[in-house]
């Protein structure tokens, strides 16, 4: 079974022009999710990972079941005005402008170590986002993990000139 197959690809969507990789067919089939959490994981297996964060809202799915696997705990990073307790905010780029993503002021304790998770890698700037609000916290950014990359899209050279090592398991051109 191919990983890549279980992701269906939505033309147009949200907007004309973009091929939108829908991982729903993905975490639909036990094979392919177990699959793909069992790969993303396996350099850390033994490692000792203190916890996953997962950016809203396929991230907390993908992320929610790496952090088990690992025995790690969860931090979920969210859109603004979301997160119920005090919070710390990060601006980040998107395609066109710009907005804020938040996590809990307490959420990582200095020193952590961390693999941050999302769904997809495009352009970057959500996951770079993460990475600084993350490491403004005091955590060790062990990794990044994405089920898809869109390399010509660039995003995962960002992530390694900031230091933070990228795991992808499939990739679209
Ligand atoms: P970026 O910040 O450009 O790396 O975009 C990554 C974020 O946008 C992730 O949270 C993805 O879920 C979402 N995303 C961007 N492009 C796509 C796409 N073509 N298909 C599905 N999700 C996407």
């Amino acid at each position: 079974m191919n990983l890549k197959d279980a992701i269906r690809t939505i033309p147009d969507y949200p907007k004309p022009g973009i091929l939108f990789r829908d991982i729903t067919t993905l975490l639909g089939s036990a094979k392919a999710f177990r699959r793909a959490i069992d790969e993303l994981v396996q350099p850390w297996a033994g490692d000792k990972i203190d916890k996953v964060a997962g950016i809203e809202a396929r991230g907390f799915i993908v992320g929610g079941a790496v952090a088990h696997q690992l025995s790690a705990g969860f931090v979920p990073i969210r859109k603004k005005g979301k997160l119920p307790h005090q919070t710390v905010r990060m601006a980040y780029a998107l395609e066109y402008g710009t907005d804020e993503m938040e996590m809990h002021v307490d959420a990582v304790i200095a020193g952590e170590r961390l693999i941050l998770v999302d769904d997809l890698i495009a352009t970057g700037g959500t996951a770079i986002g993460a990475v600084n609000l993350l490491r403004n916290m005091g955590a060790n950014v062990v990794a990044a993990c994405f089920i898809v990359d869109l390399p010509d899209l660039g995003g995962r050279q960002k992530l390694e000139a900031l230091d933070v090592p990228v795991r992808t398991l499939t990739a679209f051109e």
